[in-house]
């Protein structure tokens, strides 16, 4: 089936607090989507609320994966739907290697007794850490712990390599990398560009477009979306910053919930 995700009138709050005020998106297969915006306007909270992270209160909207109703599910259940979010602010677990949280994490998406081998594991995750230039001694240190900025970003993109989802969220997975990190990275990305996977990408430049064609591009403020266009949004953004979509648009303040 083709994927097609489907964000409607997407509202959500934190403590009471109202971040989303109503985001309307729609990714099918094979595309890729950018939002982009300053600090403080929603982007994480867009991120967090689709994973389903409990600090993240849905109040009105829908979202579905291919017809299925994705706020109905655990987060569990939405990963193994296929959705998939590589952090801005990836955590830390002592204790768990990589590759047990990985191979745990692509088992869980299988069938009881269909898991995937431990051989064939390896062999996996040695192919596509050589592809992102990691070291392979990474595979059996604790997850994320003692990792540079740029490494946890690379492990993230490692992650969903191996995991194959339908839905990518990428939030702010340039913010740190150097100029050779972020080649690398986005070489990752269109890798695993196809006809039945979709991409959100979360980024304030514009540069990790540069390497990533986006098909849409949309700018968020005060916890919505304003504006909507293509690669050559994200060039404008680029060369002249965002206060042109303010003044277009009446905006004084774009961030959301500040106190
Ligand atoms: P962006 O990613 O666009 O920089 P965020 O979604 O992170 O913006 O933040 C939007 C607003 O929501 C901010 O006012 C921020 O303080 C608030 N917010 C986001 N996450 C949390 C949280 N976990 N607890 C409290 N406030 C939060
Ligand atoms: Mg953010």
């Amino acid at each position: 089936m083709a994927t097609e995700f489907e964000i409607r009138g997407l509202k959500s709050s934190i403590e009471g607090k109202e971040i989303l005020k109503g985001i309307d998106l729609n990714i099918k297969g094979g595309e890729v989507h950018a939002i982009m915006g300053p600090n403080g306007t929603g982007k994480s909270t867009l991120a967090s609320a689709l994973m389903g992270h409990p600090k993240y209160e849905v109040t009105d909207g829908t979202v579905t994966l291919n017809g299925e109703d994705v706020l109905e599910m655990a987060v569990d259940e939405r990963a193994r739907a296929g959705l998939f979010l590589a952090m801005q602010y990836p955590s830390e677990i002592t204790g768990v290697t990589n590759a047990d949280f990985l191979r745990s994490a692509i088992n869980a998406r299988r069938e009881e007794g269909n898991e995937i081998s431990l051989i064939k594991f390896i062999r996996q995750m040695e192919k596509k850490m050589k592809e992102l230039e990691m070291n392979p001694e990474f595979m059996h240190r604790y997850l994320n712990e003692g990792f540079s900025g740029g490494e946890k970003k690379r492990n993230e993109i490692l992650q969903m390599m191996l995991l194959e989802p339908k839905l990518v969220i990428l939030d702010e997975i340039d913010s740190g990398l150097d100029i050779d990190a972020l080649r690398i990275v986005a070489e990752g990305v269109n890798a695993m560009r196809a006809e039945d996977r979709g991409f959100l990408i979360i980024t304030h430049y514009q540069r990790l477009l540069n390497y990533i064609t986006p098909d849409h591009v949309h700018v968020m403020m005060q916890g919505r979306i304003v504006k909507s266009g293509g690669p050559e949004l994200a060039q404008r953004l680029e060369a002249e910053g965002y206060d042109w979509v303010k003044e277009e648009l009446g905006i004084v303040d774009e961030t959301v919930g500040q106190a």
